[in-house]
């Protein structure tokens, strides 16, 4: 993956101003911050997003995540934080190595939710419900 951005971050290719760094997992400012201290966490190993990352490396990007949020209220002075993760372009991945946001929320930000929530239809509810359900074998 010799072109991939953040492929080139973990094997330190390229500059990045890097919180935290393990074997496998590593953790650096996002360079186009939503919000003061906005941080990506990455396996360093490449993979897509969430549709193809080894479960247990995507644990230890969450131990990491958890690791950080932990401190962010102290270090930033912080009151809330979304992680988010974009997964395939239809849901905006614009970097195609796995990555979780973590944006820090202060109170004070115009930032909006991307999507509006619409009450939904009950019986199609059910219907996505009992379809997922049958698929991961919960019934
Ligand atoms: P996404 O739209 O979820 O794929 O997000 C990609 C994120 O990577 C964006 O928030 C970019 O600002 C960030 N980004 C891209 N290149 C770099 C870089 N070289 N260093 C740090 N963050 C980057
Ligand atoms: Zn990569």
């Amino acid at each position: 993956m010799d072109k991939c951005i953040f492929c080139q971050i973990a094997s330190h290719h390229i500059p990045a101003d890097v919180i935290s760094e393990s074997d496998d997992v590593m953790a650096f400012a996002d360079i186009n911050p939503a919000t003061k201290g906005h941080i990506l966490v990455i396996p360093k190993s490449h993979t897509t997003n969430l549709f193809d990352i080894d479960e247990a490396l995507f644990i230890k990007v969450l131990q990491l995540a958890k690791r950080i949020v932990r401190i962010m209220p102290e270090a930033l002075g912080c009151s809330g934080v979304n992680l988010f993760h974009s997964a395939g372009e239809s849901a905006w991945q614009e970097v195609m190595h796995f990555h979780l946001h973590i944006v820090p929320r202060y109170n004070k930000e115009e930032l909006r939710r991307p999507f509006v929530s619409t009450p939904a239809n009950k019986a199609e509810l059910k219907e996505i419900a009992s379809a997922l359900s049958q698929k991961l074998g919960n019934k």
